[in-house]
């Protein structure tokens, strides 16, 4: 028993040195190009020891989802951002493929619908959050408003926002809306994990060039991908603003490197695990009438099967 919680506590030290080079300290000024290298992979040189890795972060991950669906008081959302082609299907598929799917919801954000633009910018996020008990995916997430709203200040115009709610300080107000929603839910019970998949330049290169070349992967593939591409600085600059100013104690941001896929799918289980590991959900207690209950209840079901051999 002593010896099991050693290693439960030094398993958890392990994970958390492992992923403190990725976290985003809140009030930092990020420079995306200059501050992290998106082929980084911690001196692990071998994918096969990655595989490894991920195979006993996925368990781990199914162990604590099972603790966190009974005791049914907290809720964890993991919200993914990235460039096209960085790896964010792959990741959900990879790091949630040992837990249970009833207690894991997956949301995808495209281009609002019409209903969506009807309502403030945060609606349609708020609608698809999880409960508690649950682990919820944003596959792309309410970050979406700062970032290709940003870069395309179209969109914005297409959000029906009164002229007092888009002047030129529009950013900084979604900023600092989006840390006070973040700690509205995370006072509540709602764990927010955020990372964002750090792709090079030239790795989406040739990742789209893969997915032209290869008939399994055309449907991956739109021509409004090589557009977006050609706004690549000024993505550049709206995911390092969205990192400085939106990094706080209660959701810091991660940055994975994920040029490497197994390298990407390690670390998002790592960070997953640790805030798991942090809530540390327990099976609820069974009290002393409960325990008579389930005494009484195996009594008779051992009894009905004598009488019915
Ligand atoms: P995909 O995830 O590749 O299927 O593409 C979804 C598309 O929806 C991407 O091009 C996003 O930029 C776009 N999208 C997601 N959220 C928003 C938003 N809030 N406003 C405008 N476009 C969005
Ligand atoms: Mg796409």
């Amino acid at each position: 028993m002593g010896d099991e919680k050693v290693e439960r506590d030094q398993r958890a030290e392990r994970i958390a040195e492992f992923i403190e080079p990725l976290r985003i300290e809140p009030g930092t000024r990020v420079r995306l190009a200059k501050d992290f290298d998106p082929g980084y992979k911690a001196g692990i040189s071998k994918k096969k020891d990655g595989v490894e890795l991920l195979r006993t972060g996925v368990e781990l991950l199914a162990d604590y989802q099972r603790r966190l669906a009974a005791q049914d008081t907290y809720g964890v959302l993991l919200c993914l951002q990235a460039l096209d082609a960085a790896g964010k299907d792959g990741t959900i598929r990879h790091v949630m493929s040992g837990v249970n799917p009833q207690g894991v919801r997956v949301s995808s954000f495209k281009v609002p619908s019409d209903e969506e633009l009807g309502h403030d910018f945060l609606w349609r996020y708020t609608r698809e959050l999880p409960r508690r008990g649950e682990i919820g995916i944003f596959n792309r997430s309410h970050y979406e408003e700062v970032l290709v709203v940003r870069v395309h200040p179209e969109n914005l115009l297409r959000q029906k926002l009164p002229d007092a709610a888009r002047g030129p300080d529009v950013w900084e107000r979604r900023y600092r809306e989006i840390n006070d929603w973040e700690r509205h839910l995370s006072d509540n019970g709602f764990r927010i994990v955020k990372l964002f998949l750090n792709l090079s330049k030239e790795e989406q290169r040739s990742r789209f060039l893969k997915r032209i070349d290869v008939p399994e992967r055309n449907w991956k593939f739109s021509s409004a991908d090589i557009r977006e591409r050609a706004h690549w600085d000024d993505y550049q600059r709206a995911f390092s603003q969205m990192l400085s100013e939106t990094s706080t104690p209660w959701a810091p941001w991660y940055v994975v490197p994920a040029d490497r896929k197994w390298f990407a799918r390690v670390c998002a289980a790592a960070v997953l695990a640790h805030t798991l590991i942090d809530i540390d959900p327990r099976y609820p207690h069974v009290g002393a009438a409960a325990r008579r209950e389930l005494a009484e209840a195996e009594r008779e079901l051992k009894a009905e099967k004598k009488k019915h051999r």
